[in-house]
């Protein structure tokens, strides 16, 4: 031994598949510890019988929970007491049907700027686990820190919308999609909320905020990018043609 510890010195047998919810990787966890079953109380949130274990994962060694909700458990009575003996068998049959943390869908964003990333990332992690307020008041936020970012500051909203289109940075059609996350966003922002918003809505809506993003950076960046190549390719002799 080297002194150091090791997680494989205290992993069981047990590997399950995994997307962490630490670190986005597809992998394995590994059990670390016996099965614990909460005793079983109706009406508490994830009411169902359950079975839980304590994972690592096998990429980042971070700890995650592996769950399995079930009236039945395949291969084991629901009487039976599951202990540390039969557990590893346990999740050979039954692979956790939940993992905390969950893994949750953001969005990379090249060449936007990593602060208006981040925002429109985080947008797209609130729609996922249905925070669908949340996701379009992000929107918005969006909308108002890219306006910023290409130096229109003044008035509402709604102006600055209209003055990116006047900058010719967005076209027409994405100056309304634009509006349509400026419309619900404002409800979210105003407290317009006694109508619950729908998940369709909502991912239609980050679908828009998507476009304008792409509209306003990717496309520039890449348009830049495929002009630099193309003077690369020409001789000084040919630049004229
Ligand atoms: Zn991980």
């Amino acid at each position: 031994m080297d002194g150091t510890t090791n997680n494989a010195d205290t992993r069981m047998g047990t590997m399950a598949t995994i997307k962490c919810g630490w670190c986005g990787t597809s992998g394995h966890a590994s059990e670390m510890g016996p099965g614990i079953r909460p005793a079983y109380r109706a009406g508490l949130p994830y009411h169902l019988p359950t079975i839980q274990s304590a994972f690592t994962c096998d990429n980042c060694d971070r700890l995650v929970i592996g769950s399995y909700f079930g009236i039945e458990y395949p291969g084991f009575s629901t009487d039976e007491v599951i202990g540390p003996d039969d557990i590893e068998e346990f999740w050979r049959r039954n692979p956790p049907t939940k993992w905390s943390p969950e893994y949750v869908q953001g969005q990379q964003y090249a060449d936007v700027p990593e602060h208006i990333a981040s925002a429109a990332g985080e947008a797209h992690k609130n729609a996922s686990v249905g925070s669908n307020m949340s996701a379009i008041l992000m929107a918005r936020t969006v909308l108002e820190a890219t306006a910023k970012d290409k130096d229109v500051t003044s008035g509402s909203l709604y102006q600055k919308i209209d003055a990116l289109a006047e900058k010719e940075l967005i076209r027409r059609s994405t100056q309304s999609a634009a509006h349509v996350i400026r419309d619900f966003g404002n409800d979210m922002a105003h407290g317009d909320i006694s109508k619950l918003v729908d998940p369709e809505d909502a991912e239609a809506l980050l679908t828009l905020m998507d476009l304008v993003l792409h509209e306003i950076y990717q496309m520039t960046a890449t348009t830049d990018a495929l002009k630099a190549k193309f003077a690369a390719r020409k001789k000084p002799e040919d630049r004229q043609n």
